[in-house]
């Protein structure tokens, strides 16, 4: 950490232009200012200064295997011959893994299907929902040699492993073959260099391992984020740190095998009676229907929130305003799967999908994120979508829920604990900062983040735009 620094000629996000002294992680002074003997001078050029970005659903884990990974999604395979074309291609004789896969891509695949593209080596692909994998014969060949040295007695059906797909298998899958830590570092340096400073990880099977091991990460500076982890139930945090925090229970709920409705509502009790907010997961108008009976039954508490909130018609909007509910949504879906999404969902049901506008104007806390790997994990890519409301091929998904750039950018500007309500740079502020190269009136034309040129987490540089010749910290001249 750096103890001193100053910030010159930055146009604070909607405050003006500014110099801005930081001392540890802290802003601790504003306004026309000269640096002190030594201090490092770090010149904005006018360029827009945000707080730092906060992705409120990630699943981070998952986003750094896929980058030693194959995409196997829509937008980079179109039809089965081109994924078969991609996993015979793909050089190596270890495992080899896939995600993002949806059924227009080859139709329902299984292990035959991809043994006649590649059975010199285990593969698995995983459904872009997360929550279906598929193997190949190699891969099961390795699970039942797993299965019988552990001589364990896995709930792996015979007819999962006859046709190679399993359904919400990865607790099993994982015990049985190991889990492997992926690349985490790139994957948090990638992310910093989007500006994101803090993230949401809303795995539903966090537990009180994966808290041990995001503190470990964060020691070995291999995380260069603030993280709040959704946890599988309120369990006690014994020892939470001020970047590693606990977060709401997630609870994950499938339209086609619903609980009584009573148990979800005992179980956002006991969420309640331990003062844990819940978070829950809801994709369909069902879903949301029943998360949101539940909730009314139950209660609410300040920071019980809606992932997802796929399908919304008006109706939902005052339950949910009435509730006190955040929304935290994933506009970048419109344009990674919105094509998609004009074929396959309901034409009732598309005026209602990933609405933006609707939420704002009804004065209910709205969220962004990614979703990532499900999603592109660039919260610019996300705005760009919220603003334009297009599709990959450039229709125009439901354009009366756009927003304008800077209600997309809000999106990202709220805290872990409060993802609805937009943080201020102001003195006594953390320093998760986010530079641009350019003024804001030119950078929410583009909301681009190559305009992303330097980033500080708690005032210490994690990411600096390599060609940006114009950053170079000065030491400050003695002042005579
Ligand atoms: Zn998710």
């Amino acid at each position: 950490m750096w103890l001193e620094m100053l910030i010159t000629n930055a146009e604070v996000y909607q405050v003006g232009l500014y110099d801005l002294r930081i001392d540890g992680s802290i802003i601790v002074e504003m306004g026309r200012l000269q640096p002190l003997h030594g201090e490092p001078v770090v010149d904005a050029a006018g360029g827009a200064l945000l707080p730092g970005l906060t992705d409120h659903h990630i699943h981070f884990l998952s986003y750094a295997a896929s980058l030693s990974s194959i995409d196997c999604s829509p937008s980079k395979v179109a039809n089965g011959i081109q994924l078969a074309e991609l996993l015979r291609q793909t050089p190596g004789d270890t495992w080899l893994r896939g995600f993002g896969y949806h059924e227009s891509v080859a139709g329902d695949i299984d292990r035959h299907w991809i043994d006649q593209c590649c059975d010199h080596r285990p593969v698995r692909i995983q459904h872009r929902t997360g929550r279906l994998w598929i193997y190949n014969s190699a891969a099961i060949e390795q699970l039942k040699l797993a299965m019988e040295q552990q001589n364990s007695n896995h709930p792996l059906t015979t007819s999962s492993l006859e046709s190679g797909r399993f359904y919400d298998a990865d607790q099993s899958l994982g015990d049985l073959l190991g889990r492997h830590l992926p690349p985490v570092a790139e994957a948090s340096r990638r992310l910093a260099a989007f500006g994101i400073t803090a993230f949401s990880d809303m795995t539903p099977s966090n537990d009180q391992e994966t808290f041990s091991l995001f503190k470990r990460l964060r020691q070995q500076n291999n995380l260069l984020q603030h993280v709040q982890l959704a946890r599988n139930k309120p369990f006690t945090q014994t020892n939470p740190t001020d970047s590693v925090m606990p977060g709401p229970v997630k609870i994950h709920l499938h339209e086609s095998r619903l609980p009584a409705l009573q148990d979800l509502v005992d179980r956002i009790t006991l969420s309640h009676e331990h003062g844990v907010a819940v978070a829950i997961h809801a994709v369909t108008e069902i879903e949301m229907l029943f998360s949101i009976t539940a909730l009314e039954d139950a209660g609410t508490i300040q920071g019980d929130r809606i992932e997802h909130a796929s399908v919304t018609p008006d109706y939902l909007l005052e339950k949910i305003k009435a509730l006190d509910l955040t929304v935290v949504t994933q506009p970048q879906f419109i344009f990674g799967k919105g094509d998609t999404y004009r074929q396959d969902v309901a034409a009732d049901s598309l005026p209602h999908l990933y609405r933006c506008a609707a939420f704002v104007n009804s004065g209910i806390a709205l969220a962004g994120s990614s979703d990532a790997p499900f999603g592109c994990p660039d919260p610019w890519s996300s705005m760009r979508a919220a603003v334009t409301r297009r599709t990959s091929s450039g229709h125009v998904l439901t354009g009366d829920e756009v927003l304008s750039p800077e209600q997309a950018l809000a999106l990202y500007l709220g805290g872990l604990h409060s993802p609805g309500k937009f943080r201020q740079l102001e003195v006594g502020a953390t320093a998760d900062l986010c530079l641009l190269d350019r003024p804001w009136l030119l950078a929410r034309r583009t909301l681009h983040s190559d305009h992303v040129k330097l980033v500080f987490n708690q005032g210490t540089p994690v990411y600096q735009k390599q060609d940006c010749i114009s950053l170079q910290y000065q030491k400050a001249q003695p002042t005579l």
